[in-house]
């Protein structure tokens, strides 16, 4: 493995991130939902950096390849998804990839009638993506290789590392 993003690094940034949220809502309460799993430890110390009146939910997202041969589907489980109508809600994801696992979620929470949507990352991946939409908050752009570490797994290991690293050749 090939570290990438040192933990203090994360904290610190974490904390960052944290404060501009604080600042941009201004006060007011928000809804923190997270994607289950990769995004487990990134919502416990974002939670702790944001100062505002918080509820916390989680979603999980599942991508499976569709029938056809072009593209991929997002399915969602709302069964823990607390009430969004009105509310202002940040959805908190581990990495920006391909972009369809938030696309979908946003649009999921528009349907609701969710006040606002945004979308915060610990990672943005640097690649070619389709589409138009991209996440309001983000921890790195880092380049586009499969990482593990601070919640990300790799056939569900891995996922306690306090940093980042990226996955090479022989780790697979
Ligand atoms: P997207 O829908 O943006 O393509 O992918 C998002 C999901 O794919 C992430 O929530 C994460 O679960 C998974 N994913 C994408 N890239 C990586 C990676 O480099 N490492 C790990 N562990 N998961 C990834
Ligand atoms: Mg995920």
């Amino acid at each position: 493995m090939r570290r990438l993003i040192e933990a203090p690094e994360i904290q610190q940034r974490v904390a960052q991130l944290g404060r501009q949220i604080t600042d941009d809502y201004r006060g007011r309460p928000l809804t923190v939902i997270g994607v289950l799993t990769g995004s487990l430890v990134l919502v416990s110390d974002l939670i702790r950096s944001i100062e505002l009146p918080l509820r916390v939910g989680m979603i999980r997202a599942s991508s499976y390849a569709g029938r056809t041969t072009t593209g991929t589907d997002v399915s969602l489980d709302l069964n823990l998804l607390p009430e969004v109508r009105s509310r202002d809600v940040l959805i908190v994801d581990d990495v920006f990839d391909t972009g369809r696992t938030l696309t979908a979620i946003v649009e999921r929470l528009k349907t609701a009638e969710a006040a606002s949507v945004r979308a915060a990352v610990l990672l943005w991946k640097d690649r070619p993506r389709e589409m138009q939409w991209t996440p309001d908050y983000f921890g790195f752009k880092i380049p586009d290789v499969f990482v593990v570490g601070y919640g990300l797994d790799y056939n569900d290991e891995h996922r306690s590392l306090p940093y980042v690293a990226a996955l090479e050749p022989g780790d697979l």
